[in-house]
């Protein structure tokens, strides 16, 4: 059976495509390359190393993935500070990377005598990480949402550095209410989600409203993290 695939668009114009086809068209994307020139030509130019990261997360209903351009001397704490912002983020809980590995962590923990050596996330990208490699990134340790990643490539650029660009990212999951199959669904039940039995847990607006755990209703929306602590986008 083939893989399901999931759908995103480009960043730069809006196009669809899928996770197959996304990290050719971003290659060869005309509007990207519109955009780079803008950024060379007010900018004075020195030579940028830029990694090109794709990140994944596998969430109940869907599975989330960004496309990511950031300079390679960029630190950990940079990368899991943007993770945060654009997916994770709900009370500060603690977070960490693995990197064949070695465990770095917002809060590394140093115990010897359970052979713990965790460090912290002051390493820069291109001290860590070659075109290529895969790792992880766990948020929350208790009911952790896991990310899995990998260097999909590197170039240099002539432009001035910036920040963490998103390429590309899956569009939103497309769910019908579980209650009345009609509306688009716009609240998750962690009550219903992890009740152990097959219920409707995805509501429309109206079913929410007269849903009976109404104290456990999260927004939908379009994160790993949907419906887990209190995540609300
Ligand atoms: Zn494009
Ligand atoms: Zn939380
Ligand atoms: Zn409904
Ligand atoms: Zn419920």
């Amino acid at each position: 059976m083939a893989a399901r695939t999931f759908p995103g668009t480009c960043n730069f114009y809006g196009e669809t495509f899928n996770t197959r086809t996304i990290v050719r068209h971003l290659s060869t994307c005309a509007k990207r390359q519109e955009f780079e020139t803008k950024l060379i030509k007010n900018k004075k130019a020195k030579a940028l190393s830029l990694y090109h990261l794709y990140v994944e997360g596998v969430g109940v209903f869907w599975k989330y993935w960004l496309h990511i351009e950031l300079p390679a001397g960029a630190s950990l704490r940079n990368l899991d500070q943007f993770l945060r912002d654009i997916w994770l983020e709900c009370c500060g809980h603690l977070s960490a990377f693995t990197i064949n590995g070695q465990r770095y962590s917002v809060s590394p923990i140093t115990d010897s005598w359970f052979d713990l050596h965790e460090l912290d996330m002051k390493a820069k990208l291109h001290d860590v990480l070659r075109v290529g490699a895969k790792f992880g990134y766990e948020y929350d340790f208790g009911t952790t949402t896991e990310l899995t990643l990998k260097v999909v490539g590197a170039r240099e650029s002539s432009r001035a550095a910036g920040g963490i660009q998103v390429l590309a990212r899956n569009t939103p999951p497309e769910y019908k209410c579980q209650a009345c199959g009609n509306e688009p669904a716009t609240d998750i039940c962690t009550d219903c989600l992890y009740g152990g039995e097959e219920q409707p847990a995805l509501f429309c607006e109206t079913c929410a409203e007269e849903h009976e755990h109404d104290d456990m209703l999260l927004p939908f929306v379009n994160s790993p993290r949907t419906g887990e602590c209190g995540y609300t986008g």
